[in-house]
Order: C-alpha cells, then structure tokens, then sequence
C-alpha cells in the first residue's frame, strides 16, 4: 500500500459540488481509499489569468495500484465528470482538475506521468492542502512541503508573475532550507 496525494481542482460551474464528487469515485474505485480530504480554498488563477477563481484541495488515498494505474483512474474520473481535454489554453479553465502530486517517496518519469508533480514546489495552491493534510509532509529529495517557501520566492520576484516556474526550475522550485537562508529567511 502506498499513500499517495492528489490535488483537486475547479473552475467551472459548481465547483465544490464536482470535487466533492471526484473524491467520491476515487474513493469507489476498486484499489483506492480516501483517508482524508483538506478544505477547499478560493485561488486566483496561474499562468492563464482571464477566468474564473479556483477551488482547490487535496486528498491522502491510500493505493495498492502502481502510480501508472492511479493517474489512469485520475484521468477517468476527470473524463467522467465532463473535462474536455485538447481544447482551450494551457493552464485554462476546466470543471475538474486532478493531479498526482504525491506517490509515498517514490520518484516517478514516465511519459505522461512525472512525480512529484512537475510544478508542485511552485504551486501555493497544491502546497497548502498538502501542508494543512501532514505538515511533516516531505518531497522525496527530503525538502520540507513548506508553502511559504513559495511566498517567499513570490516576495522576492522569483515566483514568476504567473506564480510557478517552469523548463528547468520546475525541478528545483523555491522550497527548502538553503532557499530559505540564502534569502535571509528563517524556517519555521
Ligand atoms: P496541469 O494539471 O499540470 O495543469 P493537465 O491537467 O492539463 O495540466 O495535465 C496534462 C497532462 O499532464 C496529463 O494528461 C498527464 O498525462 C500529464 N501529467 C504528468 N505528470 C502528471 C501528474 N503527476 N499528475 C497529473 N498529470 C500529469
Ligand atoms: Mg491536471
């Protein structure tokens, strides 16, 4: 069994109503168990800024399926409740979003499948809900999940005006210790 971590997402029409219903049938699908779901939070948008607000969340599962199965029954899920992928700007609007943020310890780079989550370290609204789930949370390189590392990145103009990094920071991001301290920042 692994915990693994998903991170929930909307931005169209009810949006708690739909997270709520994602949750519901990954919980129903053979091979996975909720154990805890975070609040949701109103978010602004990232990357993409004319569209509506977010809500966002995430959820501990328990899986004995590997990470490949678990973003296929993710990727289900969206399709069922009505995400229309292919069309629309990246990072655009969309009735559910669910991405596999977190798999135990385990490092994961597949095609089409990377974990952590390619662009976590950068996303305040993936890092809180995970916080808020475990604050003794930790990626697999061992950095804290700490989303004020991201707000400190953000204060010192390095979070991008679109709030995450991307190419080749998007491994790195703002978290951790040595980010903290280099900009005269302290932990905890
Ligand atoms: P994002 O959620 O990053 O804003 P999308 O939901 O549009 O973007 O996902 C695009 C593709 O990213 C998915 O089809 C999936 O194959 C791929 N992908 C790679 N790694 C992950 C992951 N850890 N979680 C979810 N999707 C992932
Ligand atoms: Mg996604």
């Amino acid at each position: 069994m692994t915990l693994a971590y998903v991170g929930l997402g909307a931005n169209l029409g009810d949006r708690e109503g739909t997270i709520r219903r994602a949750v519901e049938l990954l919980g129903a699908e053979p091979g996975i168990e909720i154990v805890a779901v975070s609040a949701l939070r109103e978010t602004d948008p990232v990357g993409y800024a004319d569209q509506p607000r977010f809500l966002n969340g995430a959820t501990a599962v328990e899986t004995e399926l590997p990470p490949r199965e678990l973003l296929d029954r993710l990727l289900a899920v969206e399709r069922e409740l009505g995400r229309v992928r292919g069309d629309g700007p990246r990072d655009g609007p969309r009735a559910i979003d669910l991405d596999l943020l977190l798999f135990g310890d385990e490092v994961v780079d597949l095609p089409g499948l990377t974990v952590p989550h390619p662009r976590l370290a950068w996303r305040r609204f993936a890092l809180e809900p995970l916080y808020e789930l475990d604050p003794g949370l930790r990626l697999p390189d061992g950095r804290a999940v700490e989303p004020w590392g991201v707000l400190a990145a953000q204060a010192q103009g390095e979070g991008r005006m679109t709030g995450e990094g991307r190419g080749q920071n998007d491994k790195l991001g703002p978290l951790g210790e040595g980010f903290m301290a280099g900009h005269g920042l302290q932990c905890g």
